[in-house]
Order: structure tokens, then C-alpha cells, then sequence
């Protein structure tokens, strides 16, 4: 892990950061035909500051990705609103950047034809999008790679040039659903830290959705438990703990955040399965 790469600095939100994502009531119904409507999400009210880190945890099928699509403007919600900096957002943009699990990269294009896709559809230069695209793969650790297709790489390569091809788009907030859910142990670790790095650097807004409890607390500013059947905000846990956050895994703060989510969880559970 190479530390000099992150500024030792506070980068804890301000409580004053204006509201960059605001999430009003936000209301899901899927038609589930004879069984009737399913209410996916029950008016969520949820914010995101500008520069915050926000993971989303809950049992599964408490609504998480339909929330994020949502955001993402990929779904209509039913009901409710969601603004991004004030203003209701109307289909997808490409300042709202997604990466889901498996992420949708070309397998026909290369490593950078890939990252360069964003910039391409955006009409940005030839030369512009060459620079992009080496900057982006350098932050990912891929430069030696652009040459390459995606069936020549591991999966935790091609989650990150599904992250380069997300940060060449310029996006001002990240979603991000499960990016690192496929990956093996070792792997994840590592574009966590990777992720951190980024993030502590550019404190870019991340929505993020996880299974794993300790990968939210690593992570966020706050973790968001939610309950399902309907898909409720359950409970906002804050997580301050300092940053830089690498040494944090093994601290006692962190066991202690952890266990609370974790208990938040298992009760959500519990009451699911009866
Ligand atoms: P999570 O990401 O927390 O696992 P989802 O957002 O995927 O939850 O799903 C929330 C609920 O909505 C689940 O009960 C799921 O079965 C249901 N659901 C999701 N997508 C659809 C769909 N397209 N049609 C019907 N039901 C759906």
C-alpha cells in the first residue's frame, strides 16, 4: 500500500458541504402481475453532501440497486423526487457515473478503447482523449494493460477499467453498486484502497451499495442501514473514524461500528424470514 500517494489531511465533511444528491419521498412499485404491486421502496428520504462518501447496507431486497437506478435515472420512481445540486433530475446524465457488479465493458474493445468510450460519445478531441484515457488508466493501474482485451484480464482488472471508463466521464457523483462484490478477497482489498486513495484525492460524492459491513464502515462518512418489504432508511450510522483509513481495519472504533451495523442488520433479517 503505498501511503505517500494520500495527503494526511482531515477530510471529513463539513456539516456545512452544500446537499449535492437529495432523495424526497422516493417511492417504488414494481407490477408483479396476479401477486399484485410489490413496494419496493416506501418513501425514502435520503441526502448526500457534496464530497461525501454514503454506502447503502441492508438484508437483500431492501431496495438498495432499485434506489441507486433510481438515482441514476435508469428508473422512474413512482413516486417522490430525487435533485441533484437542486434541480430533479430527468433520465440519466453522464455526471451521475454508474458501476454495478459486473460492469457492462466492451469485450471487442481494448483496455483504452474502452476508457476512451465516454469522451468519444462526448465528442471530445482525438489528443484530449488520448490524455484522458492514460491519466485514467494510470490512476487504475493499468497503463501497461491498454493495449489488451478484457478476456486477457482478471476481474478485478476489468472492475477497474469499468472505473476508469466511469471516472473519464468526468462525473461529479459516483454510484456505485456492489463494484467490488465478485471479487476475491485480496482484489477487493486492494481497489478499496485504491478507491480510498481516489476519493480522499478528488472527494468526489460516492453513493455506494454493499453487502459487506466492514467494506461500509472502511469507506463511508456514513452507512446507511435499510429495512425491506418496504424498503425503508432504517437507521444513519456516522462513521468518525479518521482519515486516512488503511490502518483502521484493525482499531477497536471500527469492531464497534461494525458490530452495531451488524446487529442493525440481523434484526431486518430476522424479522424478514420470520
Ligand atoms: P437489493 O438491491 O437491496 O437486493 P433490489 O432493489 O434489487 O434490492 O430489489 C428490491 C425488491 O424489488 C426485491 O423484492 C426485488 O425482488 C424487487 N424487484 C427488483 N426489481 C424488480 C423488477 N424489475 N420487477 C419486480 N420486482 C423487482
Amino acid at each position: 500500500m503505498n501511503n505517500t500517494m494520500v495527503a494526511a489531511r482531515p477530510v471529513d465533511v463539513a456539516k456545512a458541504d452544500p446537499v449535492h444528491v437529495d432523495m424526497r419521498g422516493v417511492t417504488q412499485r414494481y407490477r408483479t402481475g396476479r401477486r399484485g404491486d410489490l413496494l419496493a421502496l416506501d418513501r425514502v428520504d435520503l441526502q448526500a453532501r457534496r464530497g461525501e462518501f454514503v454506502s447503502i447496507v441492508g438484508p437483500s431486497g431492501c431496495g438498495k440497486s432499485t434506489l441507486l437506478y433510481i438515482v441514476a435515472g435508469l428508473l422512474e420512481a413512482s413516486d417522490g423526487e430525487v435533485l441533484v445540486d437542486g434541480k430533479k433530475i430527468n433520465g440519466p446524465d453522464p455526471q451521475r457515473g454508474l458501476v454495478l457488479q459486473n460492469s457492462s465493458i466492451f469485450p471487442w474493445r481494448t483496455v483504452e478503447e474502452n476508457v476512451a468510450f465516454g469522451p468519444l460519445m462526448a465528442g471530445v478531441a482525438a489528443s484530449k482523449r488520448r490524455t484522458l484515457t492514460k491519466h485514467y488508466l494510470e490512476m487504475v493501474g493499468l497503463k501497461k494493460f491498454a493495449a489488451f482485451y478484457p478476456r486477457e484480464l482478471s476481474g478485478g482488472m476489468k472492475q477497474r477499467i469499468a472505473i476508469a471508463q466511469m471516472l473519464a466521464c468526468g462525473p461529479s457523483l459516483f454510484l456505485m453498486d456492489e463494484p467490488f462484490g465478485a471479487l476475491d478477497s485480496l482484489s477487493r482489498e486492494v481497489l478499496q484502497d485504491q478507491l480510498l486513495q481516489l476519493w480522499e484525492r478528488d472527494r468526489k460524492t460516492v453513493l455506494f451499495v454493499t453487502h459487506s459491513i466492514d467494506e461500509a464502515v472502511l469507506l463511508s462518512d456514513r452507512v446507511v442501514v435499510m429495512s425491506p418489504l418496504p424498503g425503508r432508511v432504517k437507521e444513519i450510522v456516522p462513521i468518525d473514524l479518521p482519515r486516512p483509513r488503511e490502518e483502521a481495519r484493525a482499531s477497536q472504533a471500527f469492531g464497534q461500528l461494525r458490530n452495531h451495523i451488524w446487529e442493525s442488520i440481523r434484526q431486518e433479517t430476522m424479522e424478514a424470514i420470520g
